[in-house]
């Protein structure tokens, strides 16, 4: 007989075990494919991870259930694809059944009730000459028209052309042929896409290149270091094109939604078709048309965000993770899964090589390159032998001894002044959306909060209200301070949105841009307020932190960061290396083609990650902020990994961590810490504590962490997640 071992979708019932059921007579069924099988009393749907052609009853406890049915023609799941959930349980503590359903996009996950549709259109598939007589004449010429396409030919097209009446005659008349045939949603059309022409490499270009030609026949992972402006792209997309000529497939990631349309543009400006695009704004069906483009190995690069490393192909040449060390990497919820783990497995697994570009490597990555784990290469100039920007630091305390209030120093004044003369761009970077943070009393300092939340709300001025930026709480705007009823009450701090109005009100003529993440909810807002400021319909671009990173935009020579210090004072281990990596970056905006100039605004100037940002000195910063990470045991010296409790009452969530930490304390290959409440410790009524684990032995650990899954997850009163 033969019987098929199946992961099954049972949130109460989690394992990484399978199960095994009877396949039935006329049943097809293969590896990778989903079934409906009966679990308990319900029906539920899995995955088919194996199949045994001879299976005995005898080998089983029980007697064998039959499989109901088999959902899918071909299987959704690729052997690689599998092998690499297993990967991703074992490093995240995970279970199985959760890491296939964050591989596979929604259309090709078990158990969702909304299905995704295949979309169909009506297409013209034959045209038949001489039915039509030219004295007919619109519908004579439709004919004529038609025998100049490629067929098939959209009937929907041909109605706006000729009129519906016309098509209707021409059905009628039998003169044209029609059938509903499957199209795939495209997500860009690559006719509006300039060529983006090959760029013969520079000398220092040149040198990158080769060594990475060296690196990739032996299929080398490799750090690709160069400052910003140093032609990263072009090294690594000339790269791709010689792994595309071998027969090859490549997968580009970029960290944010907000690069991708720069990256899709140079992509399919460069190589056509041959992109797929995968990225968390498309639409299910989107998402799943592409995934079969993919595929039906119709596509030869596809570029996306993480979860991008997905991606069916079957025989990768390459991966390059652009801006590796982006913080978007890290899936955050369980799976909590490393894009770049990912990455180096599935390289492994068709013997190619990952490049992790960046100018800001994260401390990780570097340290691997100088112990040869991976291949370092460097580019240590910039493009046509443009400068570094220059980079003024701004001491914010002697304005406010000088009497200026404001949100802008007088040099940075004086320089976008100067910038919007010349006609020539200007970047703002304010690491907070909004407009204005908090509500406050001047009397009796009382802060407007969420009242599910430990947090202040924001104001935004576009629905003039509070809101909560955690859960979906808005109220209105209070007119007197609900604690102690003074008038006094006050809007504090400032935002994105607040900015933009202080600086019109400077600047009354500049044309002014904002992206955040208000301005970019809708789809395809990113792509346009991109293609608004490089066609330089506007002066200046003032946004979050989604406009430092990698962004090419030639006529910006001046870039202004507004609160610098923001990002220093997170509470977070890696605060200066992501505010170094910040600064870097958003510096590196400026001047990629006239020399530039970047301001930075801070209260703590002498600040090591903001002086060595100032002097673009990533070895300096590096061996600063090592020495802090060894002194006080933080990575690259060990792993950490927390652990999160949450419950509808604190005292819940405390003490099962608290039992936890009982478990581990005494393990001497893990420092657990005690339970502490998480950064924001309540929000909507959920209370979170957290706490961490810093091991060197990332074996042991992860398995104690799985058990520890397995042993809590039914904890039905309080949820556990982990982040390895
Ligand atoms: P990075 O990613 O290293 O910051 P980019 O790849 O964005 O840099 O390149 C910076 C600019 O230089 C881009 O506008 C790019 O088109 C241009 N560029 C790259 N390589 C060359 C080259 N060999 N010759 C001329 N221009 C180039
Ligand atoms: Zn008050
Ligand atoms: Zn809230």
């Amino acid at each position: 007989m033969r019987t098929v071992e199946v992961i099954v979708d049972v949130p109460a019932h989690q394992t990484n075990q399978t199960y095994d059921y009877l396949i039935q007579e006329g049943q097809r069924v293969e590896v990778g494919m989903r079934v409906h099988v009966p679990f308990g009393n319900r029906n539920v749907e899995g995955f088919v991870l194996g199949i045994k052609e001879d299976a005995q009853e005898a080998d089983f406890k029980f007697a064998l259930k039959p499989v109901y049915a088999v959902l899918d023609e071909e299987p959704v799941l690729t052997h690689e694809l599998i092998e690499l959930a297993k990967y991703m349980c074992e490093q995240t503590a995970s279970f199985m059944i959760n890491a296939l359903q964050t591989i596979l996009p929604a259309a090709l996950k078990v158990g969702r009730k909304q299905a995704v549709k295949v979309k169909t259109q009506e297409m013209v598939v034959r045209v038949i000459d001489g039915v039509v007589q030219p004295k007919a004449k619109k519908q004579f010429e439709a004919v004529e028209f038609l025998l100049g396409q490629r067929l098939p030919y959209s009937a929907t097209e041909l109605r706006k052309q000729f009129s519906a009446p016309i098509v209707q005659s021409l059905l009628q008349k039998g003169a044209i042929v029609t059938e509903e045939q499957e199209v795939l949603r495209s997500v860009y059309n690559s006719s509006v896409y300039e060529e983006y022409v090959k760029q013969p490499l520079t000398a220092a270009q040149q040198v990158a290149f080769d060594a990475i030609s060296a690196g990739r026949e032996s299929g080398q992972a490799m750090l690709l270091h160069g400052v910003t402006g140093s032609g990263k792209t072009e090294v690594y997309m000339q790269q791709i094109e010689a792994v595309v000529a071998s027969g090859k497939q490549a997968i580009v990631l970029v960290p944010e939604i907000a690069l991708t349309p720069q990256m899709v543009q140079r992509f399919v400006g460069r190589f056509g078709e041959a992109v797929a695009v995968l990225h968390s704004r498309l639409s299910n069906g989107e998402r799943f048309d592409q995934w079969r483009l993919i595929e039906r190995g119709e596509v030869k690069i596809v570029v996306g965000t993480r979860s991008a490393i997905f991606a069916p192909l079957t025989d990768i040449g390459l991966i390059v993770i652009d801006e590796e060390h982006d913080s978007s990497y890290k899936q955050e919820n369980m799976p909590a899964y490393d894009t770049r783990e990912m990455a180096l497995w599935r390289a492994d697994f068709h013997h190619c090589s990952v490049i992790f570009s960046s100018a800001t490597p994260s401390l990780e990555t570097y340290a691997r390159a100088q112990v040869d784990r991976y291949l370092y290469v460097g580019i240590h100039e910039r493009i046509a032998g443009l400068m570094m920007p220059e980079v003024k630091v701004i001491d914010m305390r002697e304005e406010l001894h000088a009497k200026n209030l404001s949100m802008f120093s007088r040099d940075l004044l004086a320089a976008i002044r100067d910038r919007l003369d010349k006609k020539e761009q200007i970047i703002l970077l304010f690491n907070r959306r909004g407009y204005a943070t908090f509500v406050k009393c001047r009397e009796c300092g009382y802060v407007v909060e969420c009242p599910n939340c430990d947090i202040s709300l924001t104001y935004h001025k576009t629905s003039n209200k509070l809101h909560c930026h955690y859960c979906e709480h808005q109220e209105p705007l209070p007119q007197t301070c609900p604690n102690c009823t003074s008038p006094y009450i006050k809007l504090f701090g400032q935002g994105t949105q607040r900015l933009t109005e202080a600086l019109q009100q400077e600047f009354p003529d500049a044309r002014i841009l904002r992206m955040d993440r208000d301005t970019t909810s809708q789809k395809g807002s990113h792509q346009a307020i991109f293609d608004t400021f490089s066609n330089l319909e506007a002066d200046i671009l003032v946004g979050t932190q989604m406009i430092a990173k990698g962004l090419d935009f030639p006529n910006v020579t001046l870039v202004g960061v507004l609160a610098a210090d923001q990002t220093l004072n997170f509470p977070d281990f890696r605060a200066s290396e992501r505010a170094f990596q910040l600064l870097t970056q958003v510096s590196g905006r400026a001047g990629r083609q006239r020399a530039g100039t970047a301001i930075i605004q801070t209260y703590m100037p002498d600040h090591y990650a903001i002086q060595f940002a100032a002097k673009h000195d990533y070895q300096g910063f590096y061996q600063e902020e090592m020495k802090i990470r060894k002194q006080h045991y933080y990575p690259p010296y060990c792993h950490v990994s927390s652990l999160k409790a949450t419950a509808a009452s604190a005292k819940e969530a405390y003490d099962l961590l608290f039992a936890i930490y009982q478990e581990f304390k005494d393990d001497e290959a893990i420092q657990i810490y005690k339970p502490v409440p998480a950064l924001i410790a309540r929000v909507n009524n959920q209370y979170t504590y957290q706490c961490l684990l810093k091991y060197k032995d990332k074996k042991h650990t992860l398995a104690r962490l799985y058990d520890l899954q397995q042993k809590y997850y039914k904890h039905n009163k309080v949820s556990l997640s982990i982040s390895v």
